[in-house]
């Protein structure tokens, strides 16, 4: 197992890729607080099987990624709770599709809170730890709209191409500290966050929901086929990993050939 004993923090891992990585890190012997909104009978479900399925610790925390306190307020509660922080993976996400000119203020504002912003008050709450140990793994969440934009999306894209760039700038600052800085880059992964844009992308481009899922969804991927959670979760073991110590700075996909059009 090649993360036993280290601590990870997995933020929005009640769903979808989240999930995904908290379940592959266990499965290394990691433990985990998991963080994310939900049913709460159905989280404390899902944290007491991660527990009893890979023998780790597990924790929960319902921080809410757009408030900086309740950011901070989980990293305390994680090295309070696990003895410290090795690994943050930095995930919670949320979408809106709309055009430009009706996109609403207030997604525009959470979307760059959570998708963008929650990640820098992250980083700043653990790397004190992580410098002091001189040792750490950040992994954020950005995806192939970090690197490449489609119609209707701006906040998202904003706030993806943000997280490439904060990637690459704390990675400068910290590779002399035994810490790594990388973004993984997943092309479309059928989770509840792309379920639930299929009815407005619909709307905004008059199409049928078979449409959407051929014609924009997976025409964008050469494989034809969408990215599964275990596939990005492995490659969150290997920049977890020892052998991933060299790679910092890195903006990773994971498309099925998407950007390399
Ligand atoms: P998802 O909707 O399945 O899961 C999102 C998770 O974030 C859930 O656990 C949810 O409770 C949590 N969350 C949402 N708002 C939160 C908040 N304010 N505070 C705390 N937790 C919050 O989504 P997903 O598809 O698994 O996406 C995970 C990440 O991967 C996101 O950053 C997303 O942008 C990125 N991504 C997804 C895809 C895809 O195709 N699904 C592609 C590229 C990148």
């Amino acid at each position: 197992m090649m993360l036993q004993g280290r601590n990870a923090i997995v933020t929005g891992s009640t769903s979808g890729i989240g999930l995904g990585i908290a379940e592959a890190l266990a499965k290394q012997g990691a433990n985990i607080l998991i963080n994310g909104f939900g049913d709460a009978a159905q989280i404390e479900a899902t944290r007491a099987k991660l527990a009893a399925d890979h023998g780790v610790k597990v924790i929960y925390s319902g921080a809410d990624m757009s408030k900086p306190d309740q950011i901070v307020g989980m990293v305390e509660q994680a090295t309070k709770e696990l003895g410290s922080v090795d690994i943050l993976v930095n995930n919670a996400g949320i979408q809106h599709v709309s055009p430009i000119e009706e996109f609403p203020v207030e997604k525009w504002d959470a979307i760059i809170a959570i998708n963008l912003s929650a990640s820098f008050h992250a980083i700043r709450a653990v790397v004190p730890q992580m410098k002091a140990r001189k040792s750490g793994r950040i992994i954020n969440l950005a995806s192939a709209h970090a690197l490449v934009a489609s119609p209707f999306k701006s906040a998202y894209v904003a706030a993806k191409h943000g997280v490439a760039g904060l990637t690459k700038t704390v990675a400068l600052e910290l590779a002399e500290f035994g810490i790594t800085v990388n973004a993984i880059c997943p092309g479309y992964v059928l989770t509840p966050l792309v379920e639930k844009q299929i009815p407005d992308t619909m709307k905004a481009r008059n199409m049928t929901h078979d449409q959407v899922v051929r014609d924009v969804l997976l025409h964008a991927q050469p494989t034809k086929r969408f990215v599964t959670v275990e596939e990005i979760g492995a490659l969150a073991v290997f920049m977890a990993s020892e052998g991933g110590a060299s790679m910092t700075g890195a903006i990773v996909p994971m498309d099925g050939g998407w950007v390399a059009q």
